[in-house]
């Protein structure tokens, strides 16, 4: 998982900057978005039963490089991908269900509030910095109206960027510059995500983050495995022979924020440069999952 801070060009991506494009791409999109806003805030919740925040779909598709924000899978593009993906509201908007965390997960003894609110963020339904772009498997079978966090919910919240640090959600959201770059939490050994602090609420954060989104779940995510793996024999091929000094220009497309598996892709290059014997363990491993591959994408 990676965090969409700095655009392609290098633009510091936040509310302002995400406000721009969107009306670069729709005129009247924020003027018409803060009117239903202001009609949710005094009726107390979501009144319209059509909504518009599709309208601004391409403008997340492209910041996210056509990337799932939570597993890093390409997805669709402009021309095809726009009648498939949704956007994904990070506080849910109408209401909150509450997790079933797994046994294992549970063992960790992590506190998590119980939503007992009858209400979501009803007033960040059309706030920029609520949305991203995500795949079917994360959002629709997983994410849906889930919002685990530490403190207390505050569901009559109006803009994320200013608020206290009551909440202390249990997800990382990428994009803009409000949470943590999710790459000082996460990494990869090979496929597999690992959390690099090991302690305390940024502990907490990266492995609920893993753990909610199955990203380290081979057994039912292994679609995403094998794109993982594949990133990885990849690279090393392309890497043969090749000066390790010149890796990271070489590679340059393949690692950027916008190429799929960029995180994995990128811990496999610096372990490529620190340790042979562990790159090359991790390469067969890749090797071997793609050969015994077979689809069977189960979410329970
Ligand atoms: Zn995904």
């Amino acid at each position: 998982m990676i965090s969409y801070k700095i655009d392609k060009d290098g633009n510091t991506i936040d509310l302002t900057y995400i406000e721009a494009l969107i009306t670069a791409h729709n005129a009247t999109w924020l003027t018409r978005s803060a009117e239903r806003t202001e009609t949710y805030k005094t009726a107390g919740k979501v009144t319209h039963s059509s909504h518009i925040w599709s309208e601004i779909k391409e403008v997340y598709m492209k910041m996210q490089g056509n990337k799932c924000a939570f597993c890093e899978s390409e997805l669709e593009g402009k021309t095809s991908g726009k009648g498939v993906h949704d956007v994904e509201h990070f506080r849910p908007k109408n209401r909150i269900t509450k997790w079933q965390s797994t046994q294992e997960f549970n063992t960790l003894d992590i506190a998590i509030t119980d939503p007992a609110v009858s209400k979501g963020y009803h007033l960040l339904t059309y706030n920029p910095l609520n949305y991203s772009i995500s795949c079917g498997p994360c959002n629709q079978a997983i994410k849906r109206d889930r919002f685990p966090i530490k403190g207390n919910y505050n569901t009559d919240m109006e803009n994320p960027s200013t608020e206290s640090d009551a909440e202390i959600p249990l997800l990382l959201f990428p994009i803009g510059q409000d949470d943590v770059d999710c790459e000082d939490l996460i990494s990869f050994e090979g496929a597999v995500p690992t959390v690099v602090v090991s302690s305390g609420v940024p502990f907490e954060r990266a492995i609920t983050t893993i753990e909610f989104f199955r990203l380290g779940r081979a057994d039912v995510r292994g679609k995403l495995f094998k794109e993982r793996c594949f990133k990885i024999i990849t690279i090393n091929s392309i890497l043969e022979g090749v000066d390790p000094a010149n890796f990271d220009t070489i590679l340059k497309n393949m690692i950027a924020n916008y190429s799929d598996h960029s995180s994995c892709g990128r811990s496999y290059v610096e372990l490529l440069k620190s340790d042979k014997t562990k790159a090359a363990e991790v390469l067969s491993e890749a090797k071997e999952f793609v050969r015994t591959y077979i689809p069977d994408e189960e979410l329970d």
